[in-house]
């Protein structure tokens, strides 16, 4: 029986204060009940409500928010809990019954509360357990909140179901039945002091959300991270204190030197990535700014200049030990890069000529997040519009398509019959979380139907085999986009060996080509889940033997070993502009060959540096073959004497 103001009455579960000397985190069920100036709780049920056990006056609340489910510890009995905390440091955790219940008591109770003195701008979206905040894993329990609390809050966001915090599944948490307190609304607020333990980062790329519960980045923003627990999505706060799941991969965390951001500046380039980038552009003047591979800790210039002919000259930028001033030129010196930049964008100081704009590539690219979303790898084929076809290969025909009708994809359709299903679908998972610039992205799979449909990055230039072999010409006036090639592929190798994730099929057809010259690996590990004898026995007709190792030959003793000879091969793919190897040989003759330690001829236009390093990769004995990782090395040295002034 509710009396006249009572304004919501429900029974709840509720974590005991823990207030005595030995904390205690058992459980209740009480009748709560909030009437204007108070919230009570008693024991019983609702029709027969027993000895009053607590009360708090509204007058004392500092917060009322909802708690986080996915922070919630194991003990918690039941998800939906919110708390209030009040007077100086006292929090009573309240577990709802379901989502809505939880909705009208925090929207009820925030209300009621609004015009309190002692409100709290910020607090924590999880709970004190194991002597750490769950949320931004604090030591210090007397820690400032997290993530700005309901006064801080615009209307809008509230609306939209971003003050939720319950986004164990974001896109099904049921929009607030009640109209959100009225609460003031800055236009442009600083950003919330981030706590010691959380990380400030800056978007590097714009990011349109394509899941409820994921937040929109704008490139140049700085966000606040709340949990990077997981590897590849976040959760980050923006400026207006809305919560929400980002791609890791487009934020990168801010530095001293304060260039992440910048359009001209890109971390990790490689010296061939970045004279390739350039060459393509060809206007005089363009310019970017990385961290120099030669001296780990320097950033380095490199611009395009082209007269007397085109060539990319790279500068160290220097810092005078007496005032740490930034220079290019002794006589001009600057407290910042980017004021350094900006001088040089207006006078040549020195240089062999002015710093005009950044590719165009650095500023339009952004790389692809990992799945579409977090936690996101199985697709619905509701979600896809298939579109032209883009090749077929071992498994069926690749279309272009569209995910949600917005976002290119490429879609293979699994012929039925030519691939082990249930074990890849297992695996899968696995493999739409590797993720690298250098390989292309499995976004998920759409297996609930038949036949199965595996989702990847689009990648606009085919494979790189084709892709020589019709561009070779082009790309050969000038070695270095071979060698740029050699290196992107290395990359995503390397990652992969990291990864201890076997290709088992490298070659330049499984590699990919997309915009600006970008190459990826493509289809690593999938030779596994081939149903087809005549590809998976090295017997067989469709078996790429003229990649395969000696050991690979004659044990099929497949290891990141084998992908380094696969690798040498590959490399000679790309000097011979796409030719396939071993031209005038049948099969028999390849294995007797590779068998005897016979080897491939350096092709005519290979520096004999890069044929040394294909050697390496094609020694009988896999122990005495480099790594991915050594290889990377010696492919960044190849033309070092052309390196800074
Ligand atoms: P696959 O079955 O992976 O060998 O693919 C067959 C052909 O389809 C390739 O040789 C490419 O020309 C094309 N293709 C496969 N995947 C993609 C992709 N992600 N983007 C563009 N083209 C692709």
């Amino acid at each position: 029986m509710e009396s006249r103001d009572e304004i919501k009455v429900s029974l709840m579960t509720k974590r005991n204060l823990g207030k005595g000397r030995i904390p205690n985190t058992d459980y209740k069920d009480r009748v709560f009940v909030l009437t204007r100036g108070k919230l009570s709780y008693y024991e019983g049920n609702l029709s027969k409500r027993g000895k009053l056990k607590g009360e708090i006056p509204l007058s004392a609340v500092k917060v009322i928010e909802k708690v986080d489910d996915d922070l919630l510890p194991k003990d918690f009995p039941k998800d939906n809990c919110f708390q209030v905390c009040y007077e100086d440091s006292l929090t009573l955790y309240i577990m709802a019954n379901d989502k809505q219940e939880q909705e009208e008591w925090v929207s009820l109770m925030q209300e009621a509360c609004k015009n309190n003195n002692g409100l709290l701008p910020m607090f924590h979206c999880g709970v004190w357990q194991g002597g750490q905040w769950s949320c931004c894993r604090q030591v210090d329990k007397n820690a400032p909140g997290c993530k700005p609390a309901f006064t801080q809050r615009s209307p809008a966001d509230k609306e939209n179901g971003s003050s939720t915090t319950n986004n164990r599944r974001p896109g099904k948490v049921k929009k607030d039945p009640l109209p959100a307190p009225p609460v003031p609304v800055h236009a442009k607020r600083p950003l919330p002091a981030p706590p010691p333990a959380a990380k400030v980062v800056v978007a590097v790329y714009d990011y349109e959300p394509s899941q409820p519960g994921d937040l929109e980045l704008k490139k140049g923003e700085e966000y606040t991270i709340t949990d990077n627990s997981r590897t590849h999505w976040w959760k980050a706060l923006n400026r207006e204190g809305v919560q929400g799941f980002i791609p890791s991969n487009y934020v990168q965390e801010k530095t001293e030197k304060g260039l992440i951001g910048e359009g001209w500046y890109c971390k990790d380039m490689s010296r061939q990535r970045a004279e390739a980038l350039l060459k393509q552009e060809d206007r005089e003047g363009c310019f970017l700014v990385r961290d120099s591979t030669a001296s780990p800790g320097t950033l380095t210039v490199s611009v395009l200049c082209k007269t007397p002919q085109t060539t990319v000259r790279h500068y160290h930028i220097k810092q005078n030990p007496r005032d740490s001033k930034y220079f290019l030129s002794e006589k001009y010196t600057f407290p910042t890069i980017p004021e350094l930049i900006n001088y040089h964008q207006h006078n040549g100081g020195g240089l062999v000529t002015r710093l005009r704009l950044p590719p165009a590539a650095l500023t339009g690219y952004a790389p692809a997040t990992l799945g579409f979303s977090q936690d996101k790898w199985e697709i619905s084929s509701t979600e896809l519009t298939l579109m032209k076809p883009l090749g077929s290969g071992q498994f069926g025909v690749v279309r272009l398509g569209k995910f949600q009708g917005r976002m290119l994809v490429a879609v293979k359709t699994m012929r039925e019959g030519s691939m082990c299903e249930d074990d890849f679908i297992e695996e899968a998972k696995t493999m739409t979380k590797l993720q690298h610039p250098n390989l292309v992205q499995l976004y998920g799979v759409c297996f609930k139907e038949r036949p199965i449909q595996i989702v990847t990055e689009y990648m606009c230039n085919g494979n790189m085999s084709s892709y020589l072999r019709s561009k070779g010409r082009e790309l050969a006036e000038d070695r270095s986009p071979l060698v740029d090639m050699c290196q992107q592929v290395c990359s995503g190798m390397e990652y992969l060996e990291r990864s201890q994730f076997i290709h088992r099929d490298l070659a330049a057809r499984n590699c990919l080509v997309g915009e600006h010259n970008i190459v990826k690996v493509s289809d690593f590990g999938l030779s596994r889940y081939v149903l087809d004898d005549e590809y998976t026995s090295s017997t067989g007709s469709k078996f790429p033997i003229k990649w395969a190792s000696p050991e690979v030959l004659e044990f099929s003793r497949f290891s990141s070993k084998s992908d380094i000879w696969a690798f040498g091969i590959l490399m000679w793919e790309v000097f011979t502009l796409g030719k396939t190897p071993y031209p005038n040989l049948n099969t028999t003759d390849v294995v007797r060959q590779v068998t005897h330690g016979k080897h491939l001829d350096r092709p005519q236009r290979c520096p004999h540096g890069v044929y040394r390093i294909m050697k390496q990769c094609w020694e009988k004995d896999p122990m005495r073959r480099p790594t991915f990782k050594d290889l990377q090395g010696q492919i960044e040295d190849i033309q070092e004497k052309d390196y800074c002034e």
